[in-house]
């Protein structure tokens, strides 16, 4: 999973995707997703694929992303003041069919995408489908 860098100025929001540590392990939601919005500015990392987002959070008032990770699943470009926030976001982990790997897919507001090759090029597989079965 990666995203196109933002440009500096813009105004973003960033929707990320972590292991839930405090879930237990085996239920559904493994994954909780943090979403935060602000000002994109130039990161401290000299690195193409970083990028930093100036929330003003008190206690987090800068945050680091690199858009080739696996966390950063999402980048809203918000114009103007008052924005909808994407609410309805959710992961599941997907073992492979060899049981060798890990998939996460992913629903953010009612669209499913998968981390597999067999999504990348045909925009589905069987991961979301077993997903979206379950939680139909
Ligand atoms: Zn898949």
């Amino acid at each position: 999973m990666s995203v196109n860098v933002p440009k500096i100025g813009s105004r973003v929001r960033v929707t990320t995707v972590y292991p839930n540590s405090y879930a237990y392990r085996g239920e559904d939601n493994n994954y909780v997703t943090y979403t935060r919005e602000g000002v994109v500015v130039k990161s401290i990392f000299n690195d193409p694929f970083m990028f930093a987002v100036e929330t003003g959070a008190p206690d987090h008032p800068v945050s680091e992303y690199n858009a080739k990770s696996q966390h950063v699943v999402k980048i809203e470009y918000v114009i103007g003041g008052a924005s909808k926030v994407a609410t309805d976001t959710k992961a599941w982990k997907v073992k492979s069919t060899d049981g060798k790997k890990i998939y996460l897919v992913q629903r953010v507001n009612g669209k499913f995408s998968c981390t597999c090759t067999g999504f990348e090029f045909r925009k589905d597989c069987k991961h979301v489908g077993a997903v979206a079965k379950k939680v139909a």
